[in-house]
């Protein structure tokens, strides 16, 4: 066992799920925030155990080239996110890592990288915001909580958040300083406002506002409202009562103050109508991308039945039903339902059905009533499947699954449960949803049978795809944009990853290979590879 206190020279070698950095010392694993993959450290060990220990960096003796300055100032303190010292590059490594790994360790896969979605907007990107609210020498003040307590970190500007968002915080804080609306305090249960919520529609630029309050009596609403409307797409503004003791930000009981109590947004083309309490990915352009790999995985055809299991306001079903023949989405929460049923009327949808129930209990009594599902999604919350919904799942045996998870340690146990009912892994991708903060999502598709497997394992080999794109600097887009703007010359993805052999980088296996001995593909022409060299130079790849 290490002692505490004492101080160790450990390399860090590796991330927990949480992305804090992890060295070997002695045996023992020693989890040490705010350290990167690679570096030399002086470690203090401030709580040890058997086989662990947590740590604190006391110098960095070999500091890594992804090291960088925290562009945010508070986020030493703030628990909001995680990745604030290191650069893009290293995060969205780790975050793939990280995939990968939970399936080849829990799901008995054997995969040597996963294809990644970085996202290309690292600031202003989350389109929710929660700030609890607290108070200092009879001063409200809100932010984000210090990680693992419920301290109140206060923070003017978020760079993860937009700025309409720190507006409305800004405004109301004011408003409750100037008419001396009360804290909640948690250990007394007294006080009233709780937490300042703020959603924005990214495309609709609209703006809710729900005020958390341990009670249903507001006063002052005209002068919040006056204030609220000085910020751009302010749209609504709901009273959130919460009046029970514990950590749930939201209660039950929602009031309108003013406009629709809800707001729209548009994403994958269609009209979705968001109230407080409603499930939305807080990062509308990685979600389309995210669920446009769902779609592409699920090969819906005409003539068939998708059943979306957990579905929130019908965010994918909807995404899938101009494809299907059917689809049914089952969603545990009542108002997300309404919500859902309102989304596929707003858009003129009428094969979408959607099931207020548990997703297990729902999809084993569609299973006994004889529906057939020729597709199911999946898209749990961070626990995963339950029983229930695995078995009903293996019953269907649906000609395609596809999951599409946030947690990679749930969705490896999952594959693996359902490996044993006869599925296999086909598929797996990663998506960066949340930059700077740890959270990674998964789109697997798995499928049962021989023949079918086999037909989807030739279009998603992956060997036929081009693995080093994120970590080599530059992805093809950027080197023909490169090459076009320096030369006028337009490439090819062939070209590309010809002179990238010719260069000795990392290309997928069989990627733009010919697909038998005889068979000839057009040679990159000698000013192409000058010209694409030269972006390879750029780009730092040669
Ligand atoms: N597919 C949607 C929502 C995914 S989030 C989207 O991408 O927007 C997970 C959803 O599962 C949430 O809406 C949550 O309310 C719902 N949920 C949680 N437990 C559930 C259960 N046991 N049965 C059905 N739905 C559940």
């Amino acid at each position: 066992m290490l002692t505490k206190n004492q101080i160790y020279t450990a390399e860090i070698v590796d991330y927990t799920a949480e992305g804090q950095g992890v060295a070997k010392i002695e045996g023992c694993a020693v989890f040490v925030p705010n350290a990167i993959a690679g570096e030399i450290c002086e470690i203090r060990i401030e709580k040890a155990q058997k086989t662990w220990a947590a740590g604190k960096i006391v110098k960095i003796l070999e500091k890594s080239p992804h090291r960088i300055n925290r562009a945010c100032p508070v986020a030493k303190l703030c628990g909001g996110c995680d990745f604030h010292h290191m650069d893009y590059e290293e995060e969205s490594r780790l975050k793939m890592e990280r995939v990968r790994s939970c399936l080849n360790r829990m799901a008995g896969e054997n995969l040597d990288s996963i294809p990644m979605h970085p996202a290309p907007e690292t600031t202003c990107y989350r389109n929710k915001a929660q700030y609890p609210v607290s108070v200092h020498k009879n001063r409200a003040f809100a932010g984000f909580f210090r990680a693992g307590t419920h301290q109140v970190i206060e923070n003017d500007r978020c760079p993860i958040l937009p700025p309409e968002a720190d507006r409305v915080k800004e405004l109301i804080l004011d408003w409750m300083n100037q008419y001396r609306i009360t804290v909640y305090d948690e250990t007394t249960h007294r006080g009233l406002i709780r937490h300042i919520y703020v959603r924005r529609g990214a495309v609709s630029g609209q703006v809710l506002v729900c005020l958390v309050a341990n009670g249903r009596k507001l006063n002052r609403v005209p002068e919040l409202i006056q204030r609220l409307k000085t910020v751009p797409g302010f749209a609504t503004l709901v009273l959130g009562v919460n009046t029970r003791p514990g950590n749930a930000i939201l209660g039950d009981e929602f009031l309108t103050l003013y406009g629709a109590g809800w707001i729209e947004d548009t994403l994958c083309g269609l009209t979705f109508r968001l109230s407080p309490r409603s499930f939305y990915q807080i990062n509308h352009d990685q979600t389309e991308r995210l669920y446009n790999a769902a779609i592409t995985a699920a090969g819906i055809t005409k003539n068939d039945t998708v059943l979306d299991l957990y579905c929130g306001v019908g965010t994918i079903t909807l995404a899938m039903s101009r494809a299907a023949g059917k689809v049914i989405g089952v969603e545990v929460i009542p108002q997300a339902v309404e919500d859902a049923k309102d989304n596929a009327r707003r858009n003129g949808i009428e094969n979408a059905e959607f099931l207020c129930a548990d997703a297990g209990a729902a999809a084993l009594e569609l299973e006994k009533q004889g529906v057939k599902a020729d597709v199911v999604v999946v898209d749990p919350p961070r626990k995963g499947l339950n029983a229930d919904a695995i078995e009903a799942i293996a019953r269907f045996a649906p000609r395609r699954l596809v999951y599409v998870s946030c947690d990679p340690a749930t969705l490896a146990r999952d594959v693996a449960l359902l490996k044993e009912k006869g599925f296999a892994l086909q598929n797996a991708q990663a998506f960066d949803l949340f930059p700077r903060c740890a959270h990674v999502e998964t789109v697997v598709l798995l499928s049962k049978g021989e023949v079918d497997s086999k037909k989807i394992r030739v279009e998603f080999s992956l060997e036929d795809m081009d693995m080093s794109e994120f970590q080599d600097g530059a992805t093809y887009p950027q080197i023909k944009e490169y090459v076009l703007e320096h030369t006028g010359l337009k490439v090819s993805n062939l070209y590309i990853s010809q002179i990238k052999r010719k260069c000795g980088i990392e290309v997928g296996k069989n990627y733009n290979l010919p697909k038998s001995e005889d068979s000839r593909q057009p040679q990159c022409p000698p000013e192409k590879e000058k010209a694409i060299r030269e972006a390879f130079k750029y780009f730092g790849m040669i």
